[in-house]
């Protein structure tokens, strides 16, 4: 499957903005978009361009979809599936990326960045209401049980990771600390979920 190779924190600071892509180093004063928020390049700087309104809802899309780590036919996939759905695309949409299992892992605290989460599931180390799953794709249905496997408890990855949530950081999850394990309570509303982009702009992009 295609990848990106370079470095992550460009894309940060091509969207001007922490997407948090990097893990630890996001949380401190070494994140670059705290020493240089501007766009990479010879000329990111100095760009002072008027945005198309199609370059706007380009860009929101592209942040959304770097955000959860998705490449582009993946992120359309999602868009096409929550356009079929009842409600409000934009908002099915985000429930949808929320839903996914690396998504999950990553808001339990139990990986220090989505990148991570789908490292740590394909190697195999977390369960879903008992039963193995390796699949960063797999969509959570609300009262799914996430529990790390025994075998997986000792690893620094996750217990280093831990340390950034706080026990009650998302209303539709519930952490488990002492036990490495946390459930999804239930499917989040848009306005909770702290997601930093205006996904009606990805509508409209995809809607022309
Ligand atoms: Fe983005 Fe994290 Fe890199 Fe900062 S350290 S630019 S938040 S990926």
């Amino acid at each position: 499957m295609a990848r990106y190779t370079d470095s992550v924190c460009k894309l940060c600071r091509r969207e001007r903005q922490k997407l948090f892509l990097k893990g630890q180093k996001c949380y401190t004063e070494k994140c670059p978009i705290e020493i240089r928020n501007y766009p990479p390049g010879e000329h990111g700087q100095g760009r002072r361009t008027k945005v198309s309104e199609y370059g706007i809802q380009l860009r929101e899309k592209q942040k959304i979809k770097r955000i959860y780590g998705l490449l582009e036919t993946q992120f359309r996939n999602y868009f096409k599936k929550a356009n079929k759905q009842k409600g409000i695309t934009g908002e099915n949409l985000v429930k949808l990326l929320e839903s996914r299992f690396d998504n999950i892992v990553f808001r339990l605290g139990l990986a220090a960045s989505r990148k991570q989460a789908r490292q740590l599931i394909t190697h195999r180390h977390f369960v879903i209401n008992e039963k193995l799953v390796d699949i960063p794709s797999y969509s959570l249905s609300a009262g799914d049980v996430i529990k790390v496997r025994e075998k997986s408890k000792k690893l620094d990855a996750i217990h280093n990771s831990l340390k950034r949530i706080k026990d009650s950081t998302y209303s539709w999850l519930t952490i488990d600390k002492a036990n490495l394990a946390g459930t999804f309570v239930e499917v989040p509303e848009r306005v909770d979920v702290p997601l930093n982009a205006n996904e009606q702009l990805v509508v409209e992009l995809y809607s022309k």
